[in-house]
């Protein structure tokens, strides 16, 4: 009898895992090829750029699971990009956008409504955990087994809804910003002494919190939400008491507009 694989995503035995399973959609990167067809991937130790003819797979978890989670991958495809305007989950989404002045310097960022939060939520952790199980999770640090159990145990469970214990934060780059055609894999960042699961990829950096203590409140504030709601940064943020102003804005302009 062959020897029986266990798929890290689901638990299931099987006889052999998915041959191709890609890390990050390969939606996420299609417009990050230079004139030779390679792959700009930004390194996260020194921000040098490095060049890689192909994107990046591996094999580590069952077919179902691929299956699985490509449905993720397609609804956040629908949402962050307009290659699909008519599509139902694109038109469901609205999406207001702000401009506000602090200190002189001009701050743009929009809220997002009635997005499949269960279904976003995936899309995301399905990256991280990928990520990890093909053991391609870059730098110093790693998912502590505690939090990647628990990361997974809210992946798997449907009914679960939670948007508070591993929030999740989106920044757009600005349509200017260089950066925008770059990717960045999963790694675990450090920040004013929180650990974040940071990756970049269609013009957006996404920023996971991952702690057992109580989140920045910027964090509270700005993540997607149960109700399908999220703000969305539109810059980059290098610091993270850029974000405190940014939450300042938020709550002026949730008093002068019309949205709730
Ligand atoms: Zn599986």
């Amino acid at each position: 009898m062959a020897t029986m694989l266990t798929c890290p995503l689901c638990a299931k035995e099987v006889s052999e895992f998915h041959k191709r399973s890609h890390l990050l959609p390969e939606w996420m990167y299609t417009e990050c090829y230079d004139q030779k067809h390679k792959l700009l991937e930004v390194s996260r130790a020194d921000q040098k750029l490095a060049k890689k003819q192909k994107g990046f797979y591996g094999s580590f978890m069952c077919s179902e699971c691929e299956r699985e989670t490509q449905k993720f991958d397609h609804y956040a495809s629908l949402i962050l990009t307009t290659r699909s305007p008519n599509s139902p989950e694109y038109r469901a989404v609205r999406k207001e956008c702000f401009s506000e002045y602090h200190r002189g310097a001009r701050h743009d960022f929009s809220r997002w409504e009635n997005l499949d939060f269960k279904k976003f939520q995936q899309f995301v952790f399905a990256i991280i955990l990928r990520t990890h199980f093909a053991g391609k999770m870059d730098g110093v640090l790693s998912l502590s087994t505690k939090h990647l159990n628990a990361i997974l145990n809210i992946y798997r469970d449907n009914s679960r809804i939670d948007d508070y214990s591993y929030p999740i934060l989106l920044t757009e780059y600005p349509s200017d910003d260089k950066l925008r055609s770059h990717i960045v894999m999963p790694f675990i960042n450090k920040k004013g002494g929180h650990h974040t699961v940071d990756f970049a990829g269609a013009g957006y950096l996404f920023q996971v919190y991952v702690s057992s203590h109580s989140k920045p409140r910027f964090a509270e504030s700005l993540r997607l939400k149960a109700d399908g709601s999220v703000f969305v940064i539109n810059m980059f943020l290098k610091e993270m008491g850029l974000y405190k102003n940014v939450v300042e804005l938020v709550h002026a302009a949730k008093n002068t507009s019309k949205f709730t």
